[in-house]
């Protein structure tokens, strides 16, 4: 398993990957650590995830540092994600007992009352695109509802993988509650069919899902899956031109345009439609490409050469297939895994830049003059994770979050953003199940029925 720096193409280190053998062996131990962990009360595991949480912020500067050179993200929004790393932690730690305590339930019999208990050990298949707070996410709800966990983290993060499977160690939690697996793909089916992994979550594309899910499901196994996404957003007649230009460029240009929940689809009212394409072309064409480790970068290079590679196949051929690239579209000279900021118009559906994720900073206009054209465009997609409305009427928009658009999460006149305090999650080939929240936790307990009758 290798790490390469996508900015310098410098190899960073060569890691070589578990045996079988060592997978078993640190399977056995984390389950045996799950004996014990699943007994502590919920003020013994909220200190260590306080401490885990005084560890990242302590740390911040380094941890950015390391994903930053394995995979291009800009140091600033590395930073940034540490810290909501923290805040997950730290939100866990508080509101865990509160979303897990016994719930009562009127029968006939004296008593009757739900408990919440943990199911032992959870497999994470995590993607490298924000290779801390996909972890975090998982492991923060996990260990403190009395999980324990092991990481198959992408083939290109070990660096990540390992710092956190460290600082899990450093915040003073038992031995073995979290373990980190350097494997590749083919090993994952062997871990989901051992006998001490009982759940899995993967956070990834759809044909990795497909994969995890069928696997899961003959060990009847239980899965959630957090997929691709392909996120519309409706910009209407009324809406605010600048601030929904200006918002919709910042979400597709977050992360160089690799993520799930980046809007990627723009639908735009006829009537406003130029004058929307005028100003969100200009702010694309401002964004500024360049080494992620200066401050006056915006989008840094693409995780790997061969998915930038991808990402342009998908442009070119859809401009061969007749689509208008109204900027960018190229692949810039140099070592890097740049790719230049990219509009497209007049796509259609032959195209790959209709139904495909777009998965770095290429973005689609579409052009709507009605709302039902708008909803259909919308809805047609394999995708359902997250969308935007952009209108001054707020009851329009909640009407058309709610009855409308086909997806896990709708933001009115903002773009989609994750939040420990709600649910995440898609629909349709964007996945089942969801993280964060109160939800997000329960998604792998035992939710237990209790009936007690006195005799
Ligand atoms: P990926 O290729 O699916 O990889 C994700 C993880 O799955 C990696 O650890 C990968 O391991 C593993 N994997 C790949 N194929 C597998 C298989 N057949 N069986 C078992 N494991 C497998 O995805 P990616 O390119 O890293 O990430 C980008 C995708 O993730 C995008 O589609 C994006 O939208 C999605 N994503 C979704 C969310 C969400 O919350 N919905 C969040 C972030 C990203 P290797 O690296 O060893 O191949």
């Amino acid at each position: 398993m290798q790490s390469i720096n996508p900015f310098s193409g410098e190899t960073i280190r060569n890691y070589p990957e578990y045996t079988s053998a060592e997978v078993e062996q640190i399977i056995v131990h984390v389950d045996r650590a799950f004996q014990q962990w699943k007994l502590t009360s919920f003020e013994e595991r909220s200190v260590c995830m306080k401490n885990l949480q005084a560890k990242l912020l302590e740390k911040k500067a380094e941890l950015a540092s390391v994903m930053t050179s394995e995979m291009g993200k800009v140091l600033r929004e590395a930073i940034g994600e540490i810290e909501k790393c923290a805040l997950v932690c730290a939100f866990y730690a508080e509101n865990a007992e509160s979303f897990l305590k016994n719930e009562r339930i009127k029968t006939e019999a004296s008593e009757s009352y739900i408990t919440y208990q943990p199911i032992g050990t959870v497999l994470a298949v995590m993607p490298w695109n924000f290779p801390f707070w996909q972890v975090f996410r998982f492991l923060a709800p996990a260990l403190m509802a009395g999980n324990t966990g092991v990481l198959k983290h992408a083939s290109n993060v070990s660096g990540c993988a390992l710092a956190i499977e460290q600082l899990v160690i450093d915040a003073g939690f038992p031995e073995n509650v979290f373990r980190t697996l350097l494997i590749g793909s083919k090993e994952v089916k062997a871990v989901i069919e051992n006998p001490f992994i009982k759940a899995v979550t993967l956070t990834g594309s759809t044909p990795a899902g497909k994969s995890v899910a069928s696997v899961a499901g003959s060990m009847l196994k239980k899965s959630v899956l957090e997929l691709g996404g392909s996120d519309p957003y409706l910009i209407l007649e009324d809406a605010n031109i600048e601030t929904a230009s200006r918002l919709c460029v910042t979400s597709r240009l977050l992360n160089a345009g690799q993520s799930c929940i980046g809007a990627k689809r723009f639908i735009v009212a006829d009537q406003i439609y130029d004058q929307f394409k005028a100003e969100f072309v200009r702010l694309m064409a401002a964004a500024n490409y360049g080494d992620p480790l200066e401050p006056q970068t915006t989008i840094g290079p693409l995780a790997r050469i061969d998915l930038r590679d991808e990402l342009h196949q998908q442009v070119a051929k859809s401009r061969e297939m007749g689509a208008t690239v109204l900027l960018g579209g190229f692949i810039p000279e140099g070592k890097a895994a740049f790719y230049t900021p990219t509009v497209l118009e007049n796509v259609v559906p032959e195209m790959p830049a209709y139904h495909e994720e777009l998965f770095g900073p290429v973005a689609v206009l579409y052009r709507f003059k009605t709302e039902e054209e708008a909803i259909r465009i919308a809805n047609d997609t394999v995708f359902g994770l997250g969308a935007g409305i952009f209108t001054a009427d707020i009851a329009k928009a909640k009407m058309l979050a709610e009855k409308g658009l086909e997806a896990g999460c709708v933001f009115v006149n903002d773009f989609v953003k994750s939040d420990p305090r709600l649910p995440f999650g898609g629909i349709k080939g964007s996945g089942y199940g969801r993280e964060l929240s109160a939800v997000g936790i329960r998604e792998f307990m035992n939710v237990k029925t209790v009936v007690v009758s006195i005799n």
